[in-house]
């Protein structure tokens, strides 16, 4: 398998690393020099352009911003796009641009993967992420060596664009979840009873979910707030929730409340601070 990797922030240098130390050998792009270098000392192979990394590679990796990138880069790249690769969007992206690149694929001689992933930076360092495919089920067994090394479980969720459809489904969950734990916190606390004690019963009890069980202890409750994952993304994921409902037309009446907490009213947060920031969101102080 000759291992390539196109964008290597905060998922896909971990990405990298995490292959690099079981033996794979990689080859990683990403625009910025510091990012670049990173990857050369981590032992990667750095190629000089996205162009260069598809030549030289059969399998390769995606973990870029957002669905335009994604686009932007399979342009680029298209011409130098070796027969039978197979390309695996891990990025948190859009299912009908994984469809349209899945379409191309199919005209080109390459099969094209959704897998966003769950787990932050820390499990893109360990391979403990959950990632959630759609797409063929050979191409995925073709890359089914490095998805073992990079995530502790995966989850073939349907065709091209359901792996997206899925994530989507779930970061509006954590979004949601965040916002209401923090509101159950405050709540708890204006009757006496404190954040800690709360969560050891709310983490007992049916209200407990990813955000009260991990996000709090971690990343909230100790002032952390370094989890690696911005505002500005999750920013993104809640519009992609409101999007895909509405090119579906389906109803979210409970989570566009929500979603205008993130998108509108927590203005005073910025997209670069850490994503769990919007629990400070409290205008009323109250
Ligand atoms: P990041 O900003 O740290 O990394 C993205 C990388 O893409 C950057 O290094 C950037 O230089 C590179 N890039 C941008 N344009 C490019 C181009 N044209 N060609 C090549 N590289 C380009 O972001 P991240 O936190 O690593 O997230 C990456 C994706 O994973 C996003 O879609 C995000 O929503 C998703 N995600 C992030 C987390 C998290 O906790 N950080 C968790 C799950 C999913």
């Amino acid at each position: 398998m000759r291992l390539g990797i196109i964008g290597c922030g905060n998922m896909g240098g971990g990405m990298a690393s995490q292959l690099g130390k079981n033996g794979f050998e990689v080859t990683c792009f990403d625009p910025i020099p510091e990012i670049s270098s990173r990857m050369a000392t981590l032992g990667a192979t750095t190629a000089a352009s996205a162009g260069a990394l598809a030549k030289a590679c059969d399998v390769i990796i995606l973990s870029l911003p957002k669905a335009a990138v994604v686009e932007a880069v399979m342009a680029e790249i298209l011409p130098d796009i070796q027969a039978g690769t197979v390309i695996l969007d891990a990025s948190t992206s859009e299912p009908a641009t994984s469809q349209a690149m899945c379409a191309k694929g199919a005209e080109h001689g390459f099969a094209f993967v959704d897998g966003p992933v769950s787990g932050g930076p820390e499990a893109a360092n360990a391979g403990t992420m959950t990632m959630l495919l759609g797409g063929d089920a050979d191409a995925i067994e073709t890359m089914r060596p490095a998805l073992d090394i990079i995530t502790s479980k995966t989850v073939k969720v349907g065709d091209s664009g359901a792996g997206h459809a899925a994530k989507i489904a779930n970061n509006m969950l954590c979004a949601a979840n965040l916002v209401l734990v923090g509101e159950a916190i405050r709540l708890g606390q204006a009757a006496g009873v404190s954040p800690a004690d709360l969560l050891e019963g709310i983490n007992a009890g049916s209200g407990r979910s990813g955000v009260s069980e991990v996000n709090f202890p971690k990343w909230v409750l100790n002032d952390a707030f370094d989890s690696g994952f911005t505002m500005g993304l999750m920013r993104k994921d809640v519009g992609l929730a409101l999007d895909l409902a509405k090119n579906s037309g389906v109803d979210l009446c409970g989570f566009e409340q929500i979603a205008n907490i993130w998108l509108n009213a927590s203005t005073d947060i910025s997209d670069s601070d850490d994503f769990n920031a919007i629990v400070k969101h409290n205008p009323k102080g109250v």
